[in-house]
């Protein structure tokens, strides 16, 4: 059985997780960030330690590794009993990231819909992101330099996800828009997807 499947997508700084830790909320939607699943490992792990090579750099995980520790993550949340699959969306933030991601979990993954967070101003981008730097602790929004390289690596590697899974299932959702308007945009779309049969 696939997973039914929302993808949050956009680039660092739209606002994925803001978003999908709301909707997370509602009931039979799941949230699941993929970078939060990276930075719940301890640097004792070898992957912990391929994750901080990496995103130090800016850089994606490889698919491979990235793929295979999603995949246990999300078999731990359903033995956990958080997610169930039949009754639950998931809403997936920051996987796939890229076409061969996607390729890897089309026999997973159900998509009904890409919400994709754009927004076209790149100094909007580094501001937030500069912001969450000091909030969240996270040190990749701290450089600027290397949040550069990671809307380069967005822009490179992520984009053309878009392409992947085309234009009927993508939404565009100006990401510009207060929090709660992005919500009310959301909402909007999410009210016509079509529901489980
Ligand atoms: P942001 O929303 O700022 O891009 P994330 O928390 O989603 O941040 O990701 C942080 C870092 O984790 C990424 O820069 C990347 O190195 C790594 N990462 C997260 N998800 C993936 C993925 N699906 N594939 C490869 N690397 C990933």
């Amino acid at each position: 059985m696939k997973y039914r499947t929302i993808l949050l997508f956009g680039a660092p700084g739209a606002g994925k997780g803001t978003q999908g830790k709301i909707l997370g909320s509602i009931p039979n939607f799941f949230h699941c960030a993929c970078g939060d699943v990276f930075r719940n490992l301890t640097i004792e792990n070898e992957l912990g330690r391929i994750f901080i090579d990496y995103s130090s750099r800016g850089e994606l995980v490889p698919d491979e590794p990235t793929i295979q520790l999603w995949r246990r993550s999300i078999a731990a949340s359903q033995s956990l009993g958080r997610f169930n699959p039949e009754r639950d969306t998931l809403l997936l933030d920051g996987i796939p990231r890229s076409p061969q991601q996607a390729k890897m979990l089309e026999d997973t993954l159900e998509i009904v819909a890409v919400l994709n967070l754009t927004c076209p101003d790149f100094n909007r981008l580094v501001e937030r992101l500069q912001r969450r730097a000091l909030r969240e602790n996270r040190l990749d929004d701290a450089n600027l330099d290397l949040i550069r390289q990671r809307l380069a690596t967005y822009e490179r590697d992520t984009r053309p996800v878009l392409d992947y899974y085309g234009p009927n299932l993508v939404h565009n959702i100006d990401s510009t828009q207060t929090p709660i308007n992005v919500l009310r945009s959301i909402l909007r779309i999410l009210a016509d997807v079509p529901p489980r049969t």
